[in-house]
């Protein structure tokens, strides 16, 4: 943790263009502190507060959001990149996760257990933690915002969350909003700043019980690492590289649909993107013929502009990282079928763009093949069945998503049970929904978001034990 304030302030750019699109705080340790000292007052009067009345505040503030989603949704482009139509999918995927939630909210239970001995039953009581840290990265800045906020506030947490530097604007305003629905003070608070100073200091704090992170796998360890230190509840969201398997009997026109979405869907840059992709030897001609097609379409511009499919990547580091995982591996070996360039068209060499990139054939140990590639680059591999297909896709210290196209339901439920990934999607792909535990495996993560699982990781077990006096 750094020892002195950070004073001043973080200019948040837009990625398309590099033009300015807003200033905030680039608070420190001692509004860190301030932060997490607001939470634990607030914390008494929210877990008294009867669950229903949470829940029918936390929807009041859901509802406050919708009614903005456009509004939202521009500043999610302007300050993330990603398309128009993309950033009002992801504001409406908040709003939905955190109504599941405040839905659930009456569905509280603990248990009883009757006969433990004699005279004697058991509770289990379920209280809340206390205050929560949700450290919150740029590419999804709300829903994965709201995974934590959901759970979290209806279990009778207060939290603070910390978004990536580069996309505070569209979370200060969601924190607005839910504040006048009517979240009382301190119950939700959005400090803006660096992670490698805010980020600390809120984890370091002994008054915060937990820590809900989703980021990177290095930063996630340390965090861990940190929180250990307090013996600190956490759950970890980290990076991915979801394989994807298609098998000879798939259909190859929606796989490939699904390829194209699952690659390049936020340029690339989600957790759960197909990020190696393994067909059957006898469909992977025509498959890779039809994806090249496809992702030659893929429209390139600025979020805000019409018809835009695929936005620039977020920042200059990303497009650096990605380059370099590109030409490392095309020099190992590998053919090149699209992209692994930036574009050259009209108004886009100001913004961190990078064409659709498909690669048939690299080594098994290429940094495409091992690494978690953060945009819109694709490795392809041919397969000549299912049992190659699984030991190729389990061969990463990665588990987060995976995904098998085929008709035949022995081979979906062997690969279902064998993928080691906390999601199997079986001719489908990328929706998370509410209602489901999702979470890594391996080095993906720990603890589960979404389904009644997220519950789990916002309370803790008590044991009462009652014996009844004899009469
Ligand atoms: P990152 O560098 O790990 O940053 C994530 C968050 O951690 C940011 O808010 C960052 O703040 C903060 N942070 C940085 N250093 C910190 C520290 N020392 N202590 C506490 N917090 C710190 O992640 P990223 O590379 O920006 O995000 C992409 C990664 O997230 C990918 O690996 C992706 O797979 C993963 N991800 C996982 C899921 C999932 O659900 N499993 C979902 C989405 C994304 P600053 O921005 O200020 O540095
Ligand atoms: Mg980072």
């Amino acid at each position: 943790m750094a020892a002195t304030v950070e004073t001043g302030v973080t200019v948040v750019r837009n990625p398309a263009s590099g033009d300015e699109v807003g200033r905030v705080p680039q608070a420190g340790p001692d509004e860190a502190a301030a932060a997490v000292a607001r939470a634990a007052a607030a914390f008494p009067g929210w877990w008294d507060t009867p669950a229903a009345a949470r829940g029918a505040v936390v929807r009041a503030g859901a509802e406050a959001v919708l009614a903005q989603r456009d509004e939202l949704a521009l500043q999610l482009t302007l300050e993330q990149g990603k398309p128009l139509r993309e950033a009002r999918i992801e504001i409406t995927r908040f709003v939905h996760t955190i109504e599941h939630y405040a839905g659930l909210a009456k569905s509280l239970r603990g248990a009883y257990v009757p006969s433990l001995d004699e005279r004697t039953h058991g509770l289990v009581v379920k209280r809340p933690l206390g205050v929560v840290v949700a450290i919150v990265p740029w590419n999804f800045p709300t829903t994965l915002l709201g995974n934590k906020l959901g759970p979290a506030l209806v279990c009778g947490n207060t939290i603070v969350a910390k978004p990536a530097e580069s996309t505070p604007l569209t979370t200060l305003r969601i924190a607005e909003l839910m504040r006048e629905a009517g979240l009382p003070e301190g119950v939700f608070q959005v400090v803006t700043g660096k992670g490698s100073v805010l980020g600390e200091a809120l984890v370091g704090d002994p008054r915060v019980a937990k820590i809900a992170f989703t980021g990177s796998t290095p930063v996630g360890k340390h965090v861990a690492e940190l929180a250990a230190r307090g013996v600190k509840r956490v759950t970890l969201e980290l990076g991915g590289s979801d394989p994807m398997i298609v098998l000879d009997d798939a259909d190859v026109d929606a796989a490939v649909s699904a390829a194209s979405v699952g690659r390049f869907f936020n340029c690339g840059q989600a957790c759960l993107a197909v990020k190696r992709l393994y067909v059957h030897e006898r469909v992977a001609d025509e498959f890779v013929e039809k994806l090249t097609t496809k992702a030659a379409k893929l429209k390139l511009g600025a979020g805000t502009a019409d018809g835009t499919m695929l936005g620039p990547l977020h920042s200059e580091p990303q497009r650096e990282t990605l380059e370099g995982q590109v030409s490392d591996t095309l020099e190992q070996g590998g053919e090149l079928l699209a992209g692994g360039r930036r574009p050259d068209g009209d108004g886009l060499a100001a913004g961190w763009f990078y064409e659709p990139t498909l690669i048939l054939e690299p080594p098994h140990d290429s940094r495409v093949a091992v690494e978690e590639v953060f945009g819109p680059a694709l490795p392809i591999w041919r397969v000549r069945g299912l049992d190659e297909a699984i030991e190729r896709a389990n061969a990463s210290r990665f588990g987060l998503g995976s995904s098998i196209w085929t008709r035949d339901l022995t081979a979906a439920t062997i690969a279902a049970e064998k993928l080691e990934a906390g999601y199997t999607w079986i001719n489908s792909g990328q929706i998370v929904y509410d209602e489901l535990p999702f979470g890594g495996f391996g080095e993906s993560g720990l603890g589960k978001e979404h389904g009644n699982e997220a519950l789990d990781h916002y309370q803790e077990s008590k044991a009462v034990v009652v014996r009844q006096s004899p009469r």
